[in-house]
C-alpha cells in the first residue's frame, strides 16, 4: 500500500515514510492511494483490540517494512479496552462507546500509543526521528507524552498556550519529566502551531534533532482509530445482526475520518453523524456545500474548538464531487447551553457523568428524528472522561467526579513546567540544550 498526498496524488510514499514525515511535502495529507477492497470475513465481536488490529490493518501495512511488526505493535498499543456500554436512558438500542480508559483518559491515547509503537520500530530500522515536537491545545500533548515517556532514543517537546488549557490538562502535560519537556508558551495555540511549523522549516534543525511530529494529521494516528470502529461495529453485528450507526464528537475530524474509512473497507457501519460544538464550519458546509473555514471560538468542549479542520481534505478526497459528502455524513452543531443541559439531564437519567464532548454527542443523538433513532443500533462515542473537566461538570451534577485510577496517578505526580515566549529563538535554545540525548 502506498500513501498519496491529498493535493498532488503523484507524491506517493510508503507507510513508513508517511509516518515519519507526518505531512506530505506539498502540505497535503497522506491517504491510501486506493482504499483496500472490502473485507468479507471479519473476526467475531468481542475480539480484543490487540488481536483485531492485525486483520483490520493488514492491507494498510502491506508491502511496508513495518508489516512484519504489525502484530507486536498492536499488542503493545492496544493494552487497554474500548468497551460498549448499553445506555439505559432511552427506549431504543443505544450504546456508549467508552474511549477513555487509556493513561490520559481520552481517545487520543489510542493514536498516540500506536504511533509511538510504530516509531520505536522505525528507529530500530534506521529511520530518523528522535525529537517529537508537538503543539497541543489540551488532550493530544498528554497522550503523546504518556506514549513516549521513558522510551529510549526519544525526546518529546510539548508546546501549549499558557493559561489556555484546563488545570487537569496542564497537569497531564507537565507531570512527566525525564525525556518529556513541557513548554508553556506566552501566546495562543496558534502561536504554538506556528513555532512548530517554523522549527520544521529549518532543515538544519530537522537533521540535527531528527525532528518529527505526532500531530493528529499523521496517518499513524488515524489507522488505530479504524480498529476502534471495527470493534464496536462487529460487537453490534453479532448482538443485533445489523450495522452500527455512530454519533462522533468531532473537531479536527480524525475520529470521523477513521469511521468513514472503516465503513469503506466493509465493516458493518450504517449512518455516521458528527457532533460539533459552536464551531459550525462542517455542519454549514454539509448544509450548503460552501467551504468556509474560520477562526475557532472557545466552547465548553474545547478539544473540538476547530474552525478549519485539517482532515476535511481527507473526507473530500474520499467522497469527491459536489454534494457527495452530505449523502454520506450528517453533522450537528451543539451550543454550550445545550452541552450544559445535556450533562445535567443525562446524569439525572442514568447516573453517568458525560464529559462536555460526549455530552455534545448525546445531545446530537437526542436531536435525531425519532424514525432514525428507532432504526438499528446507535453508538455514541464517549471521547474523554468527565474527571478531566471537573470545573465544568461538577457544578452541573452537584457532586465530585472521581478521576479513574490512571488519571489519579498522573495528578499525584509533581508538575515541572518551563515558560518560553512566542518567538522561535527561545524554542531553538531549548531544542539545542540536550539535543537528542534523552
Ligand atoms: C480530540 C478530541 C475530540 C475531537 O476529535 P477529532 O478527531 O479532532 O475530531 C473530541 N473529544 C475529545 C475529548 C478530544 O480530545
Amino acid at each position: 500500500m502506498k500513501y498519496a498526498s491529498t493535493r498532488d496524488p503523484s507524491l506517493a510514499a510508503s507507510l513508513s515514510r508517511a509516518l515519519t514525515e507526518g505531512l506530505a511535502p506539498d502540505g497535503g495529507l497522506y491517504l491510501p492511494q486506493s482504499m483496500p477492497a472490502p473485507g468479507a470475513h471479519w473476526p467475531p465481536g468481542g475480539t480484543p483490540l490487540g488481536e483485531l488490529a492485525p486483520p483490520v490493518l493488514a492491507p494498510f501495512f502491506a508491502d511496508d517494512a513495518l508489516a512484519r511488526s504489525l502484530a507486536a505493535i498492536s499488542v503493545e498499543a492496544f493494552d487497554f479496552p474500548a468497551p460498549l456500554r448499553a445506555w439505559q436512558g432511552v427506549p431504543e438500542r443505544l450504546s456508549l462507546f467508552e474511549l477513555f480508559h487509556g493513561p490520559t483518559a481520552a481517545f487520543k491515547d489510542f493514536g498516540a500509543r500506536f504511533l509511538a509503537a510504530c516509531f520505536a520500530r522505525l528507529q530500530a530500522t534506521g529511520e530518523p526521528g528522535c525529537t517529537v515536537l508537538v503543539a497541543t491545545s489540551g488532550d493530544t500533548g498528554g497522550a503523546v507524552a504518556a506514549a513516549f515517556h521513558g522510551r529510549p532514543g526519544f525526546r518529546v517537546v510539548l508546546l501549549y498556550p499558557e493559561g489556555r488549557v484546563s488545570p487537569v490538562q496542564e497537569h497531564q502535560l507537565c507531570c512527566w519529566g525525564s525525556n518529556v519537556q513541557s513548554l508553556a508558551v506566552r501566546g495562543s495555540f496558534d502561536d504554538c502551531q506556528r513555532l512548530v511549523k517554523q522549527a520544521f522549516a529549518r532543515a538544519d534543525l530537522r537533521e540535527a534533532c531528527g525532528l518529527t511530529s505526532a500531530n493528529s494529521i499523521n496517518v499513524g494516528r488515524l489507522l488505530p482509530q479504524l480498529v476502534l470502529f471495527a470493534s464496536a461495529a462487529l460487537e453490534v453485528r453479532d448482538a443485533d445482526g445489523g450495522p452500527a450507526n455512530f454519533v462522533i464528537p468531532s473537531g479536527n475530524l480524525g475520529l470521523a475520518t477513521a469511521c468513514c474509512w472503516a465503513r469503506e473497507i466493509g465493516l458493518p457501519i450504517g449512518d455516521i453523524v458528527l457532533a460539533h460544538n459552536a464551531n459550525r464550519t462542517v455542519p454549514d458546509f454539509l448544509a450548503d456545500g460552501r467551504w468556509r473555514p474560520r477562526a475557532s471560538v472557545a466552547t465548553l468542549a474545547s478539544a473540538m474548538d476547530v474552525g478549519d479542520p485539517s482532515n476535511m481534505e481527507r473526507l473530500m478526497a474520499l467522497y469527491p464531487g459536489p454534494g457527495a459528502l452530505s449523502t454520506r455524513l450528517r453533522a450537528t452543531s451543539i451550543d454550550d447551553a445545550t452541552i450544559r443541559a445535556s450533562i445535567g439531564a443525562e446524569f439525572a437519567r442514568t447516573g453517568f457523568v458525560p464529559c462536555p464532548h460526549t455530552a455534545a454527542g448525546l445531545a446530537t443523538y437526542r436531536q435525531l428524528p425519532e424514525a432514525d433513532r428507532r432504526r438499528g443500533h446507535w453508538v455514541v462515542a464517549a471521547t474523554a472522561h468527565a474527571a478531566k473537566f471537573p470545573e465544568i461538570v461538577e457544578p452541573l451534577v452537584g457532586r465530585h467526579v472521581e478521576p479513574p485510577p490512571q488519571l489519579a496517578t498522573l495528578l499525584g505526580r509533581p508538575m515541572r513546567k518551563q515558560r518560553i515566549g512566542a518567538g522561535l529563538d527561545e524554542l531553538l535554545a531549548v531544542l539545542a540544550e540536550a539535543a537528542c540525548t534523552p
